[in-house]
């Protein structure tokens, strides 16, 4: 954003390594799309619109999703959103926690004070914010029931990807 001047539509793909807990649905090494949109106008709905599309073109149109708010530190409001466990077909496994549902794209309106330390006029533009797991959704989309299982070096596994 410091490099140059709105309207933009960024994403930036790449591999992330985090202290995590390591179980079915968490990894310490993790691919993720990170990407964002500043532009005058944008509402949450935009966001809301930008995720349902993105869902439907890779988990068919008739995919249930929720949103739930939740506290991320540079977006506000933060939105978390889940998508039905298409695993356990949203009854409840070790993947989703037994909740049916799983946490697929943290999100949320770019919060002001992002904007202004970019240098960016907050009355004229604004914008939304998301990360896209795409480990968990490769996950999801082939009902691979442990995230490790596309780290691991078998090469029967990772040959059909
Ligand atoms: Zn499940």
């Amino acid at each position: 954003m410091k490099l140059g001047k709105p309207p933009f539509r960024v994403l930036v793909p790449g591999r992330n390594f985090r202290y995590e807990q390591v179980d079915a649905s968490h990894g310490f090494e993790f691919w993720q799309v990170e990407g964002f949109v500043v532009d005058e106008n944008i509402h949450l709905t935009d966001l809301f619109g930008t995720i349902k599309y993105v869902l439907g073109e890779l988990f068919g149109k008739e995919v249930k999703t929720r949103f739930a708010t939740t506290n991320f530190p540079f977006v506000e409001p933060g939105v978390d959103t889940y998508l039905e466990c298409t695993i356990c077909k949203g009854k409840g496994c070790s993947f989703c926690k037994g909740t049916g549902w799983s946490e697929i794209m943290p999100a949320g309106m770019i919060h002001p004070n992002v904007l202004k330390m970019a240098g960016i006029d907050t009355k004229k533009w604004n914008g939304f914010a998301f990360a896209i797991g795409l480990s968990r959704i490769v996950n999801l989309r082939y009902q691979i029931k442990d995230l490790r299982t596309l780290t691991t070096p078998d090469m029967r596994i990772l040959s059909q990807f």
